[in-house]
């Protein structure tokens, strides 16, 4: 067993003192064998004690060394700060991140290196970790290294405890995270430039409809006011034919911003309820009739198992419809065309309803049958020549049928005919129960007249004023227009007006500013926007503003004066029948209403004053005797609260309820004098 040297030296000096005891016979030679052979067992146990610690020592000086290369060679920077924060360690890295070799590092404080505004935002953000002994952390910032340039890092910093729990410094590791943070941040860009490109071209589209739109106006409402006067036949036919064009350039427009609608995701469904027979007829009538004038057959039929009353969106429902009725004439040269509409499959409260478009025309190539799904494509190039159309309306109808949660498909054979099936799920509105029996057409709904109704539109474009005004007129409306939105507020100072249509861009003060200062100064007169801009969520936008509705030019005048209708209380009087009655001789009926207007106050004021006398008898005569009038100038409610006001009084009923007949009475004959005089002023 090698000795150590230590060891060595003391065993020979043993040895000699040994010797010079047994030499000197100092100890007995047994009692110095003794000793000396213990003092050599224990040399060699401490020599053996020595050789192991020397051991251990090297393999810990290994293990640090091995420990010390691998800090030294990660890419990352390690470092040990003080609770100072004063660098005590630096691993070699720190040169290629920072710039700075370890002697300038060593003994500086952590901050040189990082960027000084993040640096106050850091420095609480580590106190507290070590104050709450958060045990791990991460942050990611700037630092700027030695020659000045500036680098992304992310820092994981550990805070090193002594074993009494005090805090005795930081142990970091730092990353450079600058090519991470560059390829971040070119995403950032490169996403909102193309937001940015989106919505230039969504601002784009929606300004050039606005522009597109307004002349369209123009000319679709000047035609159909030229088609209602006195014209030779050719001169009509013209019209038409321009009437026929602009539709059609309109539709095309419709088309592509619907079509760029969709393919950025900004179409909006609505779920409202509708009546799918009136609706189907009253679109497809048109279509019936184009059939028909082509020499088509035409048939509609609807299963009498098909719910009536359903929830879904009606307008994208006969957008589809259209579409595909609309190619089967187009692409019938003879024969037919048959719509059949059953239900599918029907669970509680949903109905998938299954339609079919047939024809007997020309039928698609079997192998263009799914190309004709596609965005601007034709079956084939002769049909553009020959058909015209944009080749986006299948692919809008097949876009539109699956946001719905339906599906389009077709059959076909070429030279034989085509039949396209649509399902589409709605679901059934339970509030209204089911009245038709045998699937036969509902009657459309009477065109809703503005008889009686004081109107205000807000114009600045005089072309559609004058479109707005005689649209308007025509339907028995009495119309002043204003041309900005500041002679709206002075005109409903001195006027009171049933509806003001708003167009929302206009100079001085646009449609959103006026209808808001309308609302804040309390005049709640229903407000429908009017307006060409096709930009999302601009309906929202006028709802939020206080308007009541919303309509988008060119208008179709029914359904504004359906607007116009819903938001405006319906009139009392029945001028209608009146004129019916009176073969709409203007002056008679000027007469009649003027004897009205003398006459119905002063029974009201008879019946009022027997009533305050308690004279019921008289109160039942004077009721009977207003019956009569009531038969020649109908007013609503107002036959009915006479009849049970005369019933009340013969029968000397309650005081109470007899005085509050003669209220309601007097309120209705109110607002029909009102009505009455509005009238013979427009007359
Ligand atoms: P377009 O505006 O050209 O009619 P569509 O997308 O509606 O666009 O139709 C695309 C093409 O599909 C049409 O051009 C036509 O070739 C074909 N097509 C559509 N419906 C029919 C049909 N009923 N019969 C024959 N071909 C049809």
């Amino acid at each position: 067993m090698p000795l150590k040297k230590p060891i060595l030296i003391v065993l020979l000096i043993s040895i000699a003192g040994f010797t010079w005891l047994l030499l000197t016979a100092r100890l007995p030679w047994l009692t110095a064998t003794c000793i000396f052979l213990v003092s050599v067992a224990a040399l060699l146990w401490l020599n053996r004690d020595m050789r192991l610690l020397e051991k251990a020592k090297k393999q810990l000086q290994e293990s640090e060394q091995k420990y010390l290369q691998l800090i030294q060679n990660a890419h990352v920077l390690l470092y040990i700060t003080n609770r100072g924060g004063y660098f005590t360690f630096v691993s070699k890295h720190a040169a290629a991140l920072t710039g700075y070799t370890d002697e300038e590092l060593l003994g500086q404080h952590y901050s040189m290196h990082i960027d000084p505004d993040m640096y106050q935002e850091l420095m609480p953000y580590y106190l507290q970790q070590a104050r709450e002994k958060i045990p791990v952390t991460h942050r990611e910032f700037q630092i700027i290294t030695k020659h000045g340039e500036r680098k992304w890092v992310e820092q994981e910093v550990v805070v090193l405890y002594n074993k009494d729990g005090e805090m005795k410094g930081y142990q970091c590791w730092i990353k450079d995270i600058t090519e991470r943070i560059q390829y971040e941040q070119e995403l950032i860009h490169a996403r909102k430039a193309a937001e940015d490109a989106r919505r230039q071209q969504e601002m784009f589209l929606a300004n050039m409809s606005h522009e597109i739109r307004t002349p369209m106006n123009g000319i679709i409402g000047m035609t159909n006011l030229l088609l209602n006067t006195p014209l030779t036949t050719e001169q009509k036919e013209y019209i038409q034919a321009t009437q026929q064009s602009a539709n059609n350039l309109l539709a095309i427009i419709n088309e592509i911003l619907d079509f760029s609608k969709i393919r950025s995701g900004k179409m909006a469904l609505e779920q409202i309820p509708f009546q799918l027979r009136e609706l189907m007829n009253k679109t497809l009538l048109p279509l019936q009739l184009q059939a028909q004038q082509k020499g088509l057959q035409y048939s509609l039929e609807i299963a009498d198992a098909v719910p009536d009353h359903l929830l879904g969106d009606p307008v994208r429902f006969t957008q589809v419809l259209v579409n595909l009725v609309e190619n089967a004439i187009k692409f019938t040269p003879a024969g037919s065309i048959g719509i059949r509409c059953r239900v599918l499959t029907a669970q509680n409260t949903q109905v998938r309803v299954g339609f079919e478009v047939s024809d007997t025309g020309i039928g698609i190539p079997a192998d263009k049958q799914n190309m004709i799904f596609e965005s601007f494509t034709q079956s084939n190039t002769e049909n553009t020549r020959r058909y015209g159309g944009t080749g986006l309306g299948l692919a809008i109808s097949r876009e539109l049928v699956a946001l719905q949660g339906g599906a389009l498909s077709v059959k076909s054979r070429e030279g034989a005919g085509t039949t396209f099936y649509c399902e589409l799920p709605f679901n059934k509105n339970l509030f209204l129960p089911e009245t038709h029996s045998n699937g036969a057409v509902a009657a459309v709904p009477p065109r809703p007249a503005l008889q009686g109704k004081t109107l205000l539109v807000a114009e600045d474009n005089i072309i559609n004023q004058r479109v707005a005004f005689s649209t308007l007129s025509k339907a028995g409306a009495t119309v002043d227009i204003a041309a900005n939105g500041k002679e709206v507020i002075a005109m409903v100072q001195h006027k009171q007006y049933d509806c003001i249509i708003m167009d929302i861009q206009m100079p001085e003060m646009d449609g959103y500013t006026t209808t808001i200062q309308l609302r804040e100064a309390g005049i709640l007169t229903p407000v429908i926007a009017m307006t060409a801009a096709a930009i999302k969520g601009e309906r929202e936008k006028c709802l939020q503003s206080g308007m009541n509705d919303y309509i988008s030019k060119p208008f179709v005048p029914e359904e504004l004066y359906m607007k116009i209708a819903n938001n405006t209380p319906p009139g009392v009087v029945d001028f209608e029948h009146l004129r019916n009655i009176l073969y709409n001789d203007t002056a008679y009926i000027k007469e009649m209403l003027q004897e009205f207007l003398v006459a119905m106050p002063k029974n009201v004021k008879e019946i009022q004053e027997a009533a305050a006398q308690h004279d019921w008898k008289k109160v039942a005569f004077l009721a009977h005797r207003l019956k009569s009038s009531l038969g020649i100038v109908p007013i609503l409610n107002a036959m009915e609260t006479t009849r049970e006001l005369e019933k009340e009084a013969e029968q000397s009923g309650s005081i109470p309820a007899l005085q509050e007949k003669v209220q309601q009475l007097t309120a209705i004959m109110d607002a029909a004098c009102q009505e009455v005089t509005r009238e013979m002023e427009r007359m």
